[in-house]
């Protein structure tokens, strides 16, 4: 590594490796084919550009758009990298020359588009030259599941298996859905990778669900105590964007709109205002920010939920690119889920496609409703791990959170599903946990079980919530199917054997109101008693004490 980390510092000119480049980089040295998983902007590039300049030969890069290879190789240009790329950009001689170029060993770098590989000859071309490494970038191209499928990138594989010598393969992808994960395993041929998923906590950004309340109100009331800041409202529909910089130019603010219905120069023009900050607010659709790079962005808020956390990560990381402290707000209401499943409808037809996003969907609507630290919610998401709660989004920062140790109700909550054979959906299992003998719980035969009422202590509504935040944290899983079922995940296992605490942030009644609480139940004690007392001596209850006596004695 520490060659590496001077390639790093002569080449680049920065001091050292990102946390996930050093895990990547390694294992690439260590000859083990590797998944790197990073977020846009994490830095995937030198993960594969290091190491290449370390092997003896021409590294492949596999990559999908013609601009993007054409900045990369500029890039490694400037900075005395000799590298090159094949596309449809180039005349045949052109391609001609490069490939001998490469084959003298000219070049460390090859960049080549997917398209190239569907060419026999051009494989051939490619057979000879000295080839360590094969590097795949945005390797989610690979998947169906994905968002940009590319036929071509099924292609990768038989380049591989038709170069003399196999050659070790590195793919990256921001892309961290385990289905495309799997995908880009099986499609790539990787062979017992190395897989890193890392980046992905943003340590300057503090994020904040808002709930039931007002949201054009929690929005001006925001925008105005951040005066003079740059900030992206996005909305989910173009309507919604228009009316909402319409309504933000009343109320004073400088504010500017970009969605896709505008024209090519209208968007232009007000990306342009932005960028120069004689916007100070951008009403945009999922459309703007491609492009963007923005980097005195000081808050993204969501004035809907989107319809994934990949495109809601996406949208709020543009917020304090320059590492400046930032917010990112959702503004809430059930009404988004709506109008997100609606949207899904429109657009995927498959009812595949369908159930895997309602399922993504689902995800994003948990995001809003954990009491659970938002930043690790969100690097959890991802495959990744943070190693403690972020402190200042808002549920860490929230007065009546705490922290709770409920490892024992876990572990009944775990034995009642396994003595169910994990068969039965969330509201029976919470019955029999309750206690209850309702005909579901008869019909099924669960009567003895239930007669355990293992949590009787709590109300089925506090099971089923307990149960959902199990399922959050990934402990229990919810199978698919018309009534989905509850089961357990390898995660249980250790809780139930005692090797592992469940400990959860829980939502708890600030002091004052558990105090009231406790007085509006004496006094209704206190009622009750009065009546009975009234009825044996058969006075009026007000004769024996009144409201007022009652109240005191609380
Ligand atoms: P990705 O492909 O993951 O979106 P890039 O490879 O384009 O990200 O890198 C994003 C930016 O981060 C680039 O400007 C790059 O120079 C910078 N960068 C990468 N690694 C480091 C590092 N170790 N230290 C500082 N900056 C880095
Ligand atoms: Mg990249």
């Amino acid at each position: 590594m520490a060659e590496a980390r001077e390639l790093l510092r002569k080449y680049y000119g920065y001091p050292d490796f990102r946390e996930g480049q050093k895990a990547v980089i390694a294992s690439l040295l260590e000859g083990r084919d590797t998944l790197g998983i990073m977020p846009t902007g994490g830095g995937k590039s030198i993960c594969y550009q290091i190491p290449a300049l370390m092997m003896s030969g021409t590294t492949i890069v596999i990559s999908p758009l013609i601009s993007l290879m054409k900045d990369q190789v500029d890039g490694l240009d400037s900075i005395g990298v000799p590298a090159a790329y094949i596309n449809s950009s180039l005349t045949y001689a052109q391609v001609e020359t490069r490939i001998r170029k490469a084959a003298r060993g000219e070049y460390k770098l090859l960049y080549v588009a997917p398209e190239r590989l569907e060419s026999e000859r051009f494989l051939d071309l490619l057979g000879e030259l000295t080839i360590p490494m094969v590097a795949v970038d945005e390797a989610h191209c690979v998947s169906q599941w994905g968002h940009d499928f590319r036929p071509s990138y099924m292609r990768i594989s038989e380049l591989v298996a038709h170069l003399p010598g196999r050659p070790q393969l590195a793919a990256f992808t921001a892309t961290a859905t385990d289905q495309v994960r799997e995908d880009i395993v099986r499609h790539l041929k990787l062979e017992a990778p190395g897989v890193f998923v890392t980046g992905f906590a943003r340590e300057n950004l503090s994020f904040t669900v808002v709930k039931g309340e007002n949201k054009r109100d929690v929005l001006t009331g925001y925008i105005r105590a951040h005066a003079g800041e740059a900030g992206i409202v996005y909305a989910a529909t173009r309507k919604e964007v228009d009316q909402l910089c319409e309504f933000l130019k009343k109320q004073g603010v400088a504010a500017g709109k970009y969605h896709a219905g505008m024209t090519d120069k209208e968007r232009a023009e007000a990306q342009e205002q932005f960028l120069y900050d004689e916007v100070r607010v951008m009403c945009a659709s999922n459309a703007f920010g491609m492009g963007i790079d923005k980097s005195n962005v000081r808050y993204v808020i969501h004035f809907n939920m989107p319809k994934n956390m990949e495109a809601y990560y996406q949208e709020a990381g543009r917020a304090g690119r320059d590492g400046e402290p930032s917010d990112c707000l959702l503004l809430f209401s059930p009404q988004d889920i709506l109008i997100q499943k609606f949207l899904i409808e429109q657009s995927v037809a498959s009812p595949e496609r369908q159930a895997q996003e309602y399922r993504r969907l689902q995800q994003m609507a948990d995001y809003c409703h954990t009491p659970q630290c938002l930043q690790r919610y969100i690097v959890r998401y991802f495959g990744g791990e943070l190693e403690q709660d972020c402190g200042q989004c808002s549920n860490c920062s929230s007065p009546d959170m705490e922290m709770t140790d409920i490892t024992l109700e876990a572990q009944q909550i775990f034995s009642c599903v396994r003595r169910m054979r994990e068969r039965f959906g969330v509201t029976l299992v919470a019955s029999v946990l309750k206690g209850s003998r309702n005909k579901k719980v008869l019909d099924f035969g669960f009567d003895e079980l239930s007669t355990y009422g293992l949590m009787k202590q709590r109300t089925e509504k506090e099971i089923v919530d307990l149960i959902q935040l199990l399922v959050a944290e990934g402990y229990l899983q919810l199978a698919e199917g018309k009534f989905p079922t509850v089961k357990l995940s390898s995660k249980a296992g250790a809780v139930l054997a005692g090797t592992e605490r469940v400990v959860q942030r829980i939502r708890v009644k600030p002091a004052a109101a558990v105090v009231q609480d406790a007085e509006t139940e004496l006094f209704d004690e206190l009622r009750k008693l009065r009546s009975e007392i009234a009825k044996r001596e058969g006075i009026p209850p007000y004769i024996v004490f009144p409201d007022s006596t009652l109240r005191e004695m609380c």
